[in-house]
């Protein structure tokens, strides 16, 4: 056991900040906001109690470095910044439980820890006010888009570029925050779960095993408008009628792929009145996995299947790709040290994959080697007031966390691996 930690200090710093950040409607920590500098301010001054360093990077990401033995370093991240009207727990939950591991590292290595740790902030996790998430994390891996970052504009017609002078970023020159990866050698990051396994399975903690690659596409179905009295039925060129099939396949496509998941989120008809055979209709299709060729299965067998209710209806059909990201699967040796943080707990384990997209994931994709932990979520809801987790799972979380925290200490201390 890590002594001496305070789990309960870190649920007392949770309520502080709601108190602080939240109305009647939820937290209110919208990125690069008065609400979110003034939440800023406040971890630094719990951060100020400590001996680090603190500076914020290229990308308006906040880093406080505890200097340890060896250069190499221990990531630790989360996120301050909230959806509007968001939940108490989601983001903030990974930050503040990081406050508690340099706190506890601090008291039990006070000269210095073996390896040096870093507590990241980073900066627009949720993407609520320009509709891209993972602003600061991607900066910091290399992989934000610039030109479409660029281009992005809030309900005010405000742009990024605009908003992230006002706090003080060059938009320009946000990707050299990737040098702050250079001695990473780990890095970790707590959550909530966002969804209902961990409550189903009765569960305070999950080990995750990476995020979900994902397929973004709309599907449009041609066929004939025609006239819904004196168009008999083996006469119909029926767009929607082959769009609707494909509804019960992707049920049976997902159950297929063992693991994934797949909506069809969007169904737009044309011209979309009481009195014609459908001649055009557009559906979206998202489909999710953790295993890249599992992915590409699933998604050839969307179209295997659209191509054949096409034919079958006498239509066509044609894709249009919207949006796609690869599997970030996390490290093998993380998630065994997670485990055993886990088991040494509260006992049970259990591994699932996420998928909502994290800043891990952009970590990950930089080749430092990464593992997420989740902790049950109450409802199985997120980015809503409701959020909750049982206090009891909190204590838990923050102690498991801990310890996964030093265990990583010292596999990086013994070399590691990438
Ligand atoms: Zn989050």
């Amino acid at each position: 056991m890590n002594l001496p930690m305070n789990p309960q200090r870190t649920i007392a710093d949770l309520k502080e900040l709601r108190a602080l950040t939240s109305d009647d409607n939820g937290a209110q920590r919208v990125a690069f906001t008065p609400v979110w500098a003034a939440t800023r301010k406040w971890l630094r001054q719990k951060l100020e109690a400590l001996p680090v360093e603190i500076h914020t990077d290229a990308a308006g990401n906040l880093w406080t470095t505890l200097r340890g033995e060896s250069e190499k370093a221990l990531l630790v991240g989360g996120h301050m910044d909230s959806v509007p009207n968001g939940g108490w727990l989601d983001g903030c939950l990974n930050v503040l439980a990081g406050v508690e591991i340099l706190r506890r590292m601090h008291a039990q290595y006070p000269v210095k820890p073996p390896v040096t740790i870093r507590l990241v902030d980073w900066a627009d996790e949720e993407g609520a006010r320009f509709g891209k998430s993972l602003f600061g994390s991607s900066a910091c891996s290399g992989n934000l888009d610039m030109n479409e970052a660029r281009g992005l504009k809030d309900k005010d017609g405000i742009t990024l570029p605009e908003a992230l002078k006002n706090v003080g970023v060059d938009f320009e020159r946000v990707k050299d925050s990737g040098r702050e990866l250079k001695d990473a050698a780990a890095y970790l990051e707590l959550h909530i779960e966002q969804g209902p396994v961990l409550l189903d399975l009765d569960l305070p903690l999950g080990a995750v095993l990476g995020t979900f690659g994902v397929e973004r596409h709309a599907i449009t179905f041609h066929g004939q408008a025609a006239h819904s009295g004196s168009t008999p039925m083996n006469r119909r060129k029926d767009a929607f009628l082959a769009a609707a099939k494909m509804s019960p396949e992707v049920y049976r496509i997902a159950e297929r792929s063992r693991g994934g998941v797949c909506t069809i989120g969007s169904c737009i008809t044309k011209p979309g009145i009481v009195t014609s055979v459908v001649e055009e209709c557009r559906i979206t299709l998202d489909q999710r996995h953790l295993d890249a060729v599992a992915l590409a299965r699933m998604l050839r067998e969307a179209k295997e299947a659209s191509e054949q209710f096409a034919k079958e209806g006498n239509v066509k059909v044609s894709w249009e790709r919207l949006w796609q990201i690869a599997p970030r699967p996390f490290n093998e040796e993380l998630i065994s040290l997670c485990d055993e943080a886990i088991r040494e707990t509260c006992g049970k384990v259990h591994r699932l994959p996420s998928g909502p997209l994290h800043d891990a994931a952009e970590v990950a994709s930089t080749g430092v080697p990464t593992v997420m932990m989740f902790v049950q979520s109450l409802h199985g809801i997120s980015h809503n007031k409701i959020e909750d987790t049982r206090e009891e799972h909190l204590e838990m979380c923050v102690t498991a966390f801990d310890q996964l925290a030093e265990k990583a200490m010292h596999w990086i201390a013994a070399g590691g691996k990438g």
